[in-house]
């Protein structure tokens, strides 16, 4: 057998594991779409909208009920009916495995969905919350955390015309740094805008909105002469070799968001970016969210949470990981109206994350 084959053979081999145990005794795993309604339209590069659909989950067994929720991302091809239709597909495999094993059924989980990396994380996050219930411990306390080190989050401001954006700015004032999205023609009106209500230090995504590198580096220095500390994924993902090309040209570090989307993306990575956004929606849950924390730290770059607009639910998920990095991007659940939980809250920027057991969300 040469190498090839060995590790084919290799990779197969578990999926003969496929007679199921009967589905435990009052074991349920529910799906369903929520529409989030929005507070303000919500515009970034990729798209405007004032709604956001995404995948609820419910598991319960031995009187529990872990909440899951995945925010599909239109960049990466999901919708939330793709999204439901992943997390169903494993319906049988979640009601007979054992749930405390749920390294190993995240794993079969794996194997079996291609893709649908929301739907994925919407089973993990449910699971992981089944199991700090379970256990009786927050999960930053499974994973070793202490909630006294979780960072500031920024607040985002999507685009919008320099009028909306001094009035978002001045609804922010709670938050100490906030996150302004660019990579329209509008950068600079948007910036200065900004500029015209605060002087607070200021984070900036272009979500690949500059297409040319000469432009970036220009673009990015006037942006540290406003305060930025840092950018966001200024040229398209694939666009790897002149992001570095930038990066020796810019004094502000320069994170990968769409570049990143799992562990596997992350050391290719490393000679272009300073550091990675992490966010269970790509990723596809905590589990692979805390590995690509793991990876991006060993490699000696940043670490970054980041989220979609989402309820408190997935949210809070990303929140307990929180204690372990470096910058936070967590307000997806303070951008809708419509929340139907209660879970980690903010108070001046710092995340405080609720001690209780799983992820700790009330209703
Ligand atoms: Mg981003």
């Amino acid at each position: 057998m040469n190498r090839r084959s060995f590790v084919k053979a290799a990779a197969a081999a578990p999926v003969a594991a496929g007679a199921l145990a009967a589905p435990a005794a009052g074991a349920t795993f529910e799906t369903k779409i929520l529409r989030l309604n929005l507070l303000h339209t919500w515009t970034t590069t990729m798209s405007s909208s004032a709604y956001r659909d995404t995948l609820h989950t419910a598991y319960t067994r031995d009187g529990i009920t872990g909440h899951g929720e995945g925010a599909p991302i239109v960049r990466y091809h999901e919708d939330a009916q793709g999204a439901q239709k992943a997390a169903e597909s494993v319906r049988d495999l979640l009601l007979s495995a054992n749930p405390m094993q749920f390294s190993k059924v995240m794993g079969e989980v794996f194997k079996r969905v291609q893709g649908e990396w929301a739907g994925k994380a919407a089973i993990d996050i449910a699971l992981m919350d089944w199991v700090g219930q379970k256990l009786g411990i927050p999960l930053y306390s499974y994973f070793g955390l202490d909630p006294k080190d979780t960072p500031l989050t920024t607040f985002s401001i999507g685009i919008d015309t320099p009028e909306i954006t001094r009035q978002k700015t001045k609804e922010a004032a709670d938050f100490p740094i906030l996150k302004v999205k660019v990579g329209l023609a509008t950068d600079e009106p948007t910036i200065e805008a900004v500029r015209s209500v605060t002087k607070k230090p200021l984070r900036v995504d272009a979500n690949e909105g500059w297409k040319d590198k000469e432009e970036a580096v220009r673009k990015i220095n006037w942006l540290e002469s406003q305060g930025v500390q840092f950018i966001e994924q200024p040229l398209p993902a694939e666009m790897i070799e002149e992001t570095r090309w930038i990066r020796s040209r810019v004094h502000i570090p320069i994170i990968a968001d769409e570049a990143c989307q799992r562990a596997s993306d992350i050391p290719k990575l490393k000679e272009a970016f300073d550091g990675v956004n992490v966010k269970l929606d790509k990723s596809g849950g905590i589990l692979e969210a805390y590995r690509m924390i793991s990876i991006a730290k060993s490699l000696g770059m940043k670490t970054m949470l980041g989220c979609m607009v989402s309820s408190s639910v997935s949210v809070t998920a990303a929140a307990q990981l929180s204690p372990l990095v470096d910058f936070a991007d967590l307000d997806g659940n303070l951008l809708i109206g419509n929340d139907p939980f209660h879970g980690v809250t903010v108070e001046k920027g710092k995340l405080m994350l609720p001690n209780r057991p799983g992820l700790g969300l009330s209703k």
